[in-house]
């Protein structure tokens, strides 16, 4: 699915909803994070994740060999990635478009593309020559953080956001609906050992559910293991895959802050 946006061609997820049309996305404005500018380093025409989270803005994650895939839009190499986003930061920095921050995401989970290390490497080098200063962060489902090559390269970042959305290989399976070869345990034990992480957390309700008082009580206590730096915590604001799930109302997500502040002793925040 597509639609023309000012003579460009967008691709739509599942669900309708827009997905990244380029290698370099925004900047977007946040209060939080000011003008930040989103590079995605993954095809424009599908989704490319290894989670199908039930939440998921873009929709449904194509499966290998199904028709979406079969356009055959080929992951870009690092080199062309770093091309294409060069040329945008000139753009940008000749029109003295402010840019507080950048962030790695895009159509999927970026940690996914098979030359990371060393776009991550290129991208740290464009940072200091068109934006000194300002921080590169990701946002990633966390599920190739034990990966020695991936571990380098989210260090070499100033944020890492990962996701982890439950305690229990089961709710995981019902939100997250990993591909073969996810394990909990194993991503816990990698989380542990990176620095400076934030974890973000999307709570649901409606056919999928993690916010049952057993569900809380498992993630608390993983959050606890990692023991991040903070944890974010926010439920849907955007047309989800699975139209079935519901927002969780804000008082029960501060509730779950409130017990996760107690029992793991980290610092978490509700997204409104
Ligand atoms: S990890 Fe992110 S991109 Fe992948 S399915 Fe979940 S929400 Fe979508």
């Amino acid at each position: 699915m597509t639609v023309a946006v000012n003579g460009e061609k967008i691709f739509l997820g599942t669900n309708g909803y827009p997905l990244q049309s380029a290698a370099v996305y925004g900047p977007i404005h946040s209060r939080r994070y000011g003008y930040s500018l989103g590079i995605n380093p993954l095809p424009i025409s599908y989704k490319f994740c290894d989670f199908d989270c039930v939440y998921c803005q873009y929709g449904w994650t194509p499966r290998p060999g199904s028709e979406v895939q079969r356009t055959e839009e080929r992951l870009k190499s690092a080199n062309e990635l770093l091309s294409e986003v060069e040329r945008i930061f000139q753009e940008l920095t000749a029109a003295q478009t402010p840019v507080d921050m950048i962030t790695i995401a895009g159509n999927g989970e970026p940690t996914l593309h098979p030359d990371f290390l060393k776009f991550v490497k290129g991208l740290v080098r464009l940072r200091g020559e068109y934006f000194p200063g300002k921080r590169i962060g990701i946002l990633s489902d966390a599920s190739q953080c034990h990966r020695p090559q991936i571990r380098e390269a989210l260090q070499g970042l100033e944020e890492r956001c990962m996701k982890l959305d439950a305690g229990d290989p089961k709710t995981i399976e019902q939100i997250n609906r990993p591909a073969g070869g996810f394990n909990l345990k194993r991503t816990i034990e990698a989380l542990k050992s990176l620095d400076n992480v934030t974890i973000q957390s999307m709570f649901v309700q409606g056919t999928c559910d993690n916010t049952q008082a057993e569900q809380v009580d498992r993630w608390v206590n993983a959050v606890g293991e990692i023991q991040p730096i903070s944890v974010q915590i926010y439920t849907i604001d955007r047309p989800p895959a699975d139209s079935r799930i519901r927002p969780v109302p804000m008082a029960r997500l501060h509730e779950v802050a409130e017990i996760c502040e107690r029992v793991a002793g980290v610092p978490t925040e509700v997204f409104e």
